[in-house]
């Protein structure tokens, strides 16, 4: 079995590829990263090393450079994880957000559809689905739902989605899709918001909170999606779509409030309000009943255990941390490639 991991060197790729590679250790697992800001080599470095997984530095959008990939590897599975993923950026740069998240979701399909992969994984979101009032306690999307992604990167997201859809139903191309609820763990870029928290408070810096922090996310901690992305690979049916989420609804402040009370902090000191993005999502809200029923899929960690796990992780990583806050982690590849 020989798999391609695009997107492998960020946040969710790498947790996936530590986890799978130990997993299936018999299985040939090619990583294709772009590297960009949010890729980073030392997420998957001892992999590499141990050459546990092969990596390869390249844009899924340039065509020709992924159908030479295909046809040179002949891959039997395709999952789709790079993309351009912080909201805020999509804000300020859409056109790069539709030409990795878009673009480069359909030059992958086209390359597995002519070089005969057997099978195509897009990982997908929760946002695709839009907002809710924040008083709305009752609805919750279901995969039926209908796509209403208001910002440039849901937009984005949701095209995806559809393409792979399409492909499904034009070309009878086997697909499956995850859409998941905001993760959190290991490997995070800190420019989200728990990894980005834990960062400003080792550095000794107030934590930015956009408005009053009321929007709500559910939370899930990666490893979970990360297993609910191996049952849709093992058990899930093509052409269908299947949610996760942590089931912990929980307004941004309150993340907040958490995680500097865990690290000892005064939160009345520690946070700084900061004027609301454009068009914040109020509130995400998915239901996970479809996964748990045809794929057996039960979440396996609490809220209070993964952010705990979390806090330690960072703080014991601090130089992973410090390596991006430096910028040196851009410098990891070529140093691997240059000392080969
Ligand atoms: P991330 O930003 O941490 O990682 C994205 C990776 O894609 C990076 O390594 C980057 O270098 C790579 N990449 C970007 N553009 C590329 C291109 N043109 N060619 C090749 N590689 C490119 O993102 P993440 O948080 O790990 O998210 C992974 C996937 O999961 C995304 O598709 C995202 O939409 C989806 N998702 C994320 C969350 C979340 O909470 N983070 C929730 C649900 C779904």
């Amino acid at each position: 079995m020989k798999i391609l991991v695009t997107g492998g060197a960020g946040f969710i790729g790498s947790n996936f590829l530590h986890y799978y590679a130990k997993k299936h250790d018999d299985y040939e697992i090619v990583c294709l990263d772009d590297l960009t800001y949010a890729g980073n080599f030392n997420n998957i470095i001892d992999l590499v090393k141990d050459k546990k997984i092969r990596f390869v530095k390249g844009n899924i959008v340039d065509r020709k450079f992924v159908f030479d990939l295909f046809k040179k590897e002949h891959f039997d599975l395709v999952i789709n994880f790079a993309a351009e993923s912080h909201v805020t950026n999509s804000i300020d740069y859409p056109d790069v957000f539709f030409m990795t998240n878009v673009i480069g979701t359909q030059v992958l399909l086209d390359a597995s559809r002519k070089y005969k992969v057997a099978r195509f994984h897009q990982v997908s979101t929760d946002e695709v689905y839009g907002s809710l009032e924040l008083d709305d306690d009752v609805t919750k999307f279901v995969e039926t739902s209908p796509l209403k992604g208001s910002t440039p990167y849901s937009a984005s997201k949701a095209s995806a989605d559809l393409l792979c859809l399409a492909y499904y139903h034009t070309y009878n191309y086997p697909i499956t899709i995850s859409r998941c609820s905001n993760n959190y763990g290991y490997y995070q870029f800190p420019e989200k918001l728990i990894p980005l928290v834990i960062n400003n408070v080792l550095n000794n810096k107030k934590v930015p909170v956009h408005g009053l922090g009321e929007h709500i996310r559910d939370w899930i901690f990666v490893d979970d999606h990360i297993r609910g992305i191996e049952l849709v690979l093992e058990k899930g049916k093509l052409g269908e779509i299947y949610n996760f989420c942590g089931d912990r609804e929980i307004p941004t402040i309150e993340i907040v409030n958490c995680i500097l009370e865990k690290m000892g902090k005064n939160p009345k000191e520690w946070i700084d309000n900061v004027p609301d993005r454009l068009n914040n999502d109020k509130k995400y809200s998915i239901d996970s009943t479809k996964a748990m029923k045809e794929l057996g899929w039960k979440r396996e960690t609490e809220f209070e255990d993964g952010i705990d796990k979390t806090i330690s992780w960072y703080t014991e990583h601090k130089d992973w941390l410090d390596a991006i806050t430096s910028g040196d982690y851009q410098n990891v590849y070529d140093d691997w490639r240059w000392s080969k």
